[in-house]
């Protein structure tokens, strides 16, 4: 029937023009891709006492549905309208594999606390500060993408590269750069390969590991003993680590492939489970209370 045959061509139309809006999503230059940030947010959510969850829900704004993780990446599409937050989403370092506060967390003017670290306890004290001049909202958004942000080890990568965004690369046979192959090339292919290119798969498949391989350690990943501070110098010094060794053998023009892969994969999925139980420690320890919803 031509009636029910031009529905079917509207409905494809439909279909079509959202994957195309859906694939027109620029790469970012400092950050986890969408995936990243979202899985991030998600396992966290899991993490949260109800004390936390319902402080959450209000501060969220109307458009995320009640949903933190739908907030997690707005950071990002904010970069270039408050332009003094784009050094906030890294804290390169010198090389050494070390993250020295007072040596790297400044922007280029040299202005201190201005780095991914800075920013984390920034928000987080203003989280915790009623009469804070801060949007309440902003800084629960600012902060949950931050924490993300600081868990991919090239955002601690070096200075004189970009955290690796200058080092020009081929993905498989695609071009890309070694900061995009950790933001958002490895989570891509891992989604494709293992997960059915599903989102909530692999952050099942996150989650399944920390209460399994990882449930020794995600004690010591909440543990924080700064009382004023949050451990964030301490995550940036995982990851400066972690970026030396994402740098090692990689070189202008190098194909990264199936052993690039394979390496770097449980660094991602880990950094990633770390980055969530650790937002939800920091939002736990702002708004209160040790019940913890259902972990599901
Ligand atoms: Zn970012």
């Amino acid at each position: 029937m031509a009636g029910g045959g031009g529905g079917d061509l509207l409905l494809l139309l439909h279909v079509l023009l959202l994957a195309a809006v859906m694939s027109a999503r620029a790469p970012t230059a400092h950050a986890w891709g969408k995936e990243g940030h979202y899985m991030v947010c998600k396992i966290a959510e899991g993490f949260l006492t109800e004390e936390a969850a319902t402080a959450v829900k209000e501060l969220l704004p109307g458009w995320a549905g009640g949903d933190l993780a739908e907030t997690c990446s707005w950071a990002d599409t904010e970069r270039f309208r408050y332009r003094w937050s784009s050094p906030l989403h890294f804290a390169d370092t010198p090389g050494d594999c070390q993250f020295n506060y007072a040596r790297d967390c400044h922007n280029t003017n040299g202005e201190k606390d201005m780095c991914v670290v800075g920013a984390i306890n920034n928000y987080t004290s203003a989280l915790k500060d009623s009469s804070s001049p801060y949007d309440p909202t902003e800084s629960l958004m600012f902060l949950a993408h931050f924490v993300g942000d600081v868990h991919q080890p090239l955002h601690c990568g070096h200075v004189k590269d970009l955290g690796g965004n200058t080092i020009i690369v081929h993905w498989y046979r695609r071009k890309s750069n070694l900061h995009h192959v950790w933001d958002v090339n490895v989570i891509e292919k891992a989604m494709k390969d293992f997960y059915n290119d599903d989102v909530a798969t692999m952050i099942k498949a996150i989650k399944m590991n920390i209460t399994d391989e990882w449930s020794n350690e995600e004690k010591q990943w909440e543990t924080c003993r700064s009382r004023t501070k949050t451990c964030a110098d301490k995550y940036a010094e995982e990851s400066a680590e972690l970026a030396c060794k994402a740098y090692e053998g990689v070189e202008q023009e190098s194909t990264l492939g199936d052993d690039y892969f394979f390496e770097a994969l449980p660094v991602v999925q880990k950094r990633i489970a770390q980055g969530g139980v650790r937002l939800a420690a920091i939002l736990n320890g702002i708004f209160g209370g040790n019940r913890r919803i259902q972990s599901s």
